[in-house]
């Protein structure tokens, strides 16, 4: 799986390993290199071109830690966004019960195939019971093939030999399967050499029928940017969401996986890795990733240096915190280490018992407004709020696009903050600033994230 791509990656990052300065022209070098090493992946150019630029601007911006060498933070940079394009954090899945997931793509994609194969893995890794509903009519092979495989993952079937009204056959189907107490229920359609007015029409009568949770384009890399294409209609045509990519134990290039994201906006949910029904995995960006640079000693190093960065200045805080002094600077600072955990809503979302919690635009507009007013003080203000008086804090406001109303709020939000600080016994406050620091240990719960 993508050795060619692997190799020239490689050859790409041996020489920027090792760098003990960023310029623009030697990062320059590098990046061209990384830019033909995806371009002989069949990695689409727009996208390629992206990366490249992404790359050299966070490279040419980044202040570099004091552990790790210029390089290996340019590698890591790289192996990040290599981790954005493969569809970071795109695992996200359905974990309603039933879950029905509908299969669509093109004759010979491996959509049969991996409706066996999803059956199989969400049963042991999810304990889902599945069932299979054969809703590829037209070649009775198809049918047989689908028996055969359910039998081989243990899945209950659902077929009917004598008719051919598809949308009828997977209501029945769906009350077969609700009746059988299963609680994962795949349709596997049928393909066509290409799309056609004809499928479309009867993935939409399908859809509309039976409501699937999920609808995954089985898509075969080996076609590389034309499986792209194929997605992109499918998607115009019927709202993925989300896609198997097959074959790619013989795709040595990877132009398929790299660009799907990027032109699609649909994410890779699923591999196929082989014939067998074990051959199949859930599509992790970060480990491909991994696998592709072949850098995982460098990535985990500077890995390591922000963390103790992050832990270094969390520590800080805390200690702040226990005493009670802990300003707005600190306040300011906090903030912004949470800001580099990502969009809160998506904190949020991986917090048990929070997932359903709707952390939109609002409370990110907040956290904005927030730090506008403290940037807003001078520091002696920030390190003695007692001293903002009304004109203060109208020039804050005014500095900050805001209304004096949002400043005051602020304030004395902030010292109801400190109020409890007092309060708190240290040990506590300790675990807690822990949490709120670089990491957010023991919140990483399932909330319709896959938990393998
Ligand atoms: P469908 O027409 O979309 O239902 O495709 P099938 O499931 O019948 O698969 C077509 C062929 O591709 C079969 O010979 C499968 O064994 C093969 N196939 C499917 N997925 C994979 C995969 O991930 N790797 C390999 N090597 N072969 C696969
Ligand atoms: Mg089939």
């Amino acid at each position: 799986m993508f050795e060619n791509l692997t190799d020239r990656m490689g050859q790409a990052l041996r020489n920027l390993r090792g760098l003990g300065k960023i310029s623009e022209s030697n990062i320059a070098e590098a990046l061209a290199e990384v830019r033909t090493a995806l371009l002989s992946a069949d990695v689409h150019f727009r996208v390629a071109r992206e990366f490249c630029d992404r790359v050299k601007e966070q490279c040419l911006g980044q202040s570099v830690l004091a552990s790790v060498s210029p390089g290996q933070m340019a590698i890591k940079i790289i192996h990040d966004e290599l981790e954005r394009l493969l569809g970071e954090n795109s695992t996200q899945f359905s974990n309603v019960r039933p879950l029905k997931l509908m299969l669509v793509g093109l004759h010979g994609s491996g959509k049969t195939t991996s409706a066996a194969k999803l059956a199989r893995l969400l049963k042991n890794r999810g304990n889902y019971k599945p069932a299979l509903i054969a809703c590829d009519v037209y070649r009775p092979a198809a049918i047989d093939q689908l028996e055969v495989l359910s039998g081989t993952v243990g899945a209950k079937f659902y077929c009917e030999r004598d008719s051919k009204d598809v949308p009828a056959i997977a209501e029945r189907g769906l009350k077969f399967a609700t009746e059988n107490f299963s609680d994962l229920i795949i349709f596997d359609t049928a393909g066509r050499l290409q799309i056609d007015e004809n499928l479309i029409e009867e993935i939409k009568r399908l859809r509309e029928r039976v409501q699937p949770d999920e609808i995954l384009l089985v898509a075969d890399s080996a076609l590389g940017q034309e499986a792209v294409n194929v997605a992109k209609h499918f998607h115009d045509a019927v709202n993925l969401t989300g896609i198997i990519l097959t074959k790619l134990d013989g795709d040595a290039r990877g132009g398929a996986a790299l660009s799907m994201k990027a032109i699609t906006g649909v994410p890779i949910k699923f591999m196929g890795t082989g014939e067998k029904v074990e051959d199949f995995d859930v599509f992790h960006a970060d480990r491909m990733a991994q696998r592709i640079l072949g850098m995982g000693d460098v990535v985990s190093l500077v890995e390591k240096a922000q963390e103790t960065i992050d832990q270094k200045e969390a520590e800080r805080i805390a200690e702040k915190m226990k005493k009670a002094d802990f300003d707005l600077e600190d306040f300011l600072s906090q903030l912004q280490q949470m800001k580099k955990m990502g969009p809160i809503g998506n904190i949020m979302k991986m917090m048990p018992g929070m997932s359903g919690i709707q952390v939109g635009e609002k409370e990110e507009k907040k956290m904005r407004q927030t730090e506008a007013i403290i940037q807003s003080m001078t520091k002696q203000e920030r390190a003695r709020p007692e001293i903002l008086n009304g004109s203060r804090r109208a020039r804050i406001a005014k500095g900050s696009g805001t209304k004096v109303s949002d400043v005051n709020a602020l304030l004395k939000q902030f010292s109801q903050m400190r109020q409890m600080m007092k309060m708190l016994k240290s040990g506590k406050m300790k675990a807690l600033m822990r949490g709120l620091g670089g990491k957010l240990p023991g919140l990483g719960g399932f909330g319709g994230k896959f938990p393998f």
